[in-house]
């Protein structure tokens, strides 16, 4: 045995409202075709590659320095990608970046929630904001959705008026459902929320509707938009994620991130990802053009699809979708099993593997059993 094996999770002095939780857990296994994360299945072009260890080799020259704390570069070149992306223009005053938006998400409610204080999501939404407010110990209040997974505007409206949360969570496209909020309902929320309100857009670029970063100028004091690189820009590996904000926003968070948090290494490598944004985003059109045609087909067998806003599609149809996820695992495809009944979660692949998901999808067709 190895040593404190014999110790159990339920005997250490965990804090209680971290008892009997459970961590996140998107099983990591070795399939042909990967769709249970969400990320983007085409890889780096080489030049890429290369271009991202030149300035990792570079940036190792001065790693007996710690790397600027303050990710001057890195921010200004997140700036002008949003910037052009939005239309909005903004400076990297209103960008601050982390390990991932989990980081991000997790260091504004080290900020604007804790003990004493509430965060509240429209479930099912991205289960990391649940868990991020149990570990900054936030009152997780979960509001609801309608049955086919969508918004109802004067309930949510409703409910935030009545629970009064200090953080609300907004994901704009939703994970896992694809549900677009439109902007007009969007200022609604907005306006309704009485603390902080995180508009998370892990997913924006995979939809047509616009950043609620255009907003800041209007909501300043209560907004900001999370974004990622790990989508989108086809840098899960190298976790990056980034708010847009005000920039005494910027500057609260200063009050609770780890100097040093991004590595020289990863501010060196994002910053190389993102001067190659024109050809890495060049893929976000043929992923979407590839979730409707996994939607339509999907549809014509019998399948309940929820329109999707993102780069993959919740969909349910299963008398048991715990051993539909099993069939799909051993034809080498990995879907997600969300725990929603009936109802499983791909995520957009390349056409071939698309192509593999839509064969097992068919032997699995409602209609055929
Ligand atoms: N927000 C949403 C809605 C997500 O789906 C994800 C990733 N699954 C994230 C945030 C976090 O991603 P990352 O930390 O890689 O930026």
């Amino acid at each position: 045995p190895l040593p404190g094996e014999a110790v159990s999770l339920d005997q250490l002095p965990i804090r209680d409202t971290l008892r009997g939780k459970e961590p996140y857990g998107a099983p990591q296994l070795p399939v042909a075709a990967a769709m249970n994360t969400n990320e983007n299945p085409h890889p780096p072009s080489p030049a890429l590659v290369a271009d991202i260890a030149k300035a990792v080799g570079d940036a190792a020259a001065s790693m007996n320095r710690y790397p600027d704390r303050d990710l001057a570069a890195l921010r200004n070149r997140l700036a002008e990608y949003v910037t052009e992306r939005t239309g909005t223009v903004v400076g990297p005053q209103n960008v601050w970046a982390a390990n991932g938006s989990n980081e991000i998400l997790q260091q504004v409610l080290q900020v604007f929630g804790g003990p004493g204080r509430t965060a509240m999501g429209f479930v099912p939404s991205y289960s990391m904001h649940p868990i991020i407010s149990d570990g900054t110990d936030t009152h997780w209040i979960p509001g609801k959705r309608t049955a086919d997974f969508g918004l109802d505007l004067d309930y949510a409206v409703g409910a935030i008026d009545e629970l009064r949360p200090d953080v609300l969570f907004l994901t704009n496209p939703n994970n896992p459902t694809g549900h677009l909020i439109a902007e007009d309902d969007l200022i609604r929320l907005i306006e309704a929320a009485p603390g902080i309100v995180i508009v998370d857009e892990a997913y924006g670029e995979f939809s047509a509707g616009p950043s609620a970063v255009r907003l800041l100028d209007r909501f300043g004091e209560k907004l900001i938009v999370s974004r990622t690189m790990s989508k989108a820009f086809a840098f899960a590996g190298g976790r990056v994620g980034y708010l847009v904000a005000a920039p005494a926003i910027v500057g609260a968070i200063q009050l609770v991130r780890l100097p040093y948090h991004l590595s020289v290494f990863t501010q060196a490598a994002a910053i190389a990802a993102i001067d190659h944004r024109a050809e890495t985003l060049a893929s976000v059109a043929h992923l979407s053009a590839e979730r409707d045609r996994i939607s339509a087909r999907l549809r014509e067998l019998g399948y309940d699809v929820i329109e999707s806003h993102a780069n993959f599609i919740l969909y349910g149809g299963f008398a048991d979708e715990a051993a539909a996820w099993r069939t799909y695992l051993d034809g080498g495809v990995l879907v997600r099993d969300m725990h929603i009944p009936g109802h499983l979660r791909v995520s957009v692949g390349l056409d071939h593997e698309n192509d593999a998901f839509l064969a097992i999808s068919e032997k699995l067709a409602p209609e055929k059993k």
